[in-house]
């Protein structure tokens, strides 16, 4: 397997003073209760598909205190920061289970949140983005998730989830390529990324190809789609929570692709 390439610049402004930068900030990681160490962390991703951000990892440390060097301080101390503080009320309830009703601007302030953390995520290994810079730059002044973001939204009770992220990146295309494509090499073209925070499941789909991708298991009610924004009102905590294995199946939409009509898989996940 190749070795990962770390971005050299801000992914968002282009600065070269790039800075370590914890990945959830610390208001988040109060909220997660954490049973095992990294090791154990691991090896749910493992079950869940794929590992990114976290691999077999024997240094000291967990996920919830993980960092990553793609931003610079600049970046995540004010429009990064704004994300942040703003989604930070209605995160809390979501990760504790408490009841609410999301409004529309819960909404597109957590779906906001989440395109931050998958953007962010997918540059543990930059060869496998799916954003450009362009979508990039939008996304720093806008704070709207990019074109092409799908995220649903689920509770899950099982502790081995409160903390997992896992990601898995293709190239697809819903039509055949031309050897010219093939020849110059297509770049990734759709992701994934399903992740834990606290009670919260988020599963995000991320593609620039017009490919319609939905996870197997999809109930209505028990998983929401919080962006796009659609008038299904989002009543939290869902009538119950979803199983391991259910959230396995979500995890798994990417490389469960085969399974789609209208798609050619080019390059293997
Ligand atoms: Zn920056």
């Amino acid at each position: 397997m190749s070795k990962p390439q770390k971005p050299r610049k801000c992914i968002f402004c282009g600065s070269s003073r790039l800075s370590r930068e914890h990945f959830w900030p610390v208001w988040a990681r109060k909220l997660l209760n954490v049973t095992g160490d990294a090791r154990t962390v691991a090896t749910y991703d493992h079950a869940l598909g794929t590992a990114v951000l976290v691999r077999e990892d024997k240094r000291p440390g967990h996920l919830k205190s993980i960092r990553i060097k793609c931003v610079c301080a600049k970046c995540n101390n004010e429009w990064m920061g704004s994300i942040e503080e703003s989604a930070k009320d209605c995160l809390t309830k979501l990760a504790t289970g408490a009841s609410y009703t999301l409004s529309e601007i819960d909404k597109s302030t957590v779906a906001t949140w989440v395109a931050l953390k998958v953007i962010i995520g997918e540059h543990n290994d930059a060869a496998k983005a799916v954003s450009r810079q362009t979508d990039r730059s939008l996304f720093r002044e806008n704070r709207i998730p990019p074109n092409g973001f799908r995220i649903l939204i689920a509770a899950c009770g099982d502790a081995r989830l409160e903390t997992v992220f896992a990601k898995t990146a293709s190239k697809v295309m819903t039509r055949r390529p031309t050897i010219n494509e093939l020849d110059t090499g297509l770049p990734y073209n759709i992701q994934c990324t399903s992740f834990g925070f606290g009670r919260l499941f988020v599963h995000a789909i991320y593609t620039t190809t017009d490919a319609d991708l939905q996870p197997i298991f999809n109930e209505a009610g028990i998983v929401y789609t919080l962006w796009p924004l659609s008038e299904e009102p989002i009543t939290w905590p869902p009538k119950r929570s979803i199983t391991y294995d259910e959230a396995a199946s979500i995890a798994r939409t990417l490389l469960d692709i085969d399974k789609l009509p209208d798609v050619t898989r080019v390059f293997k996940v």
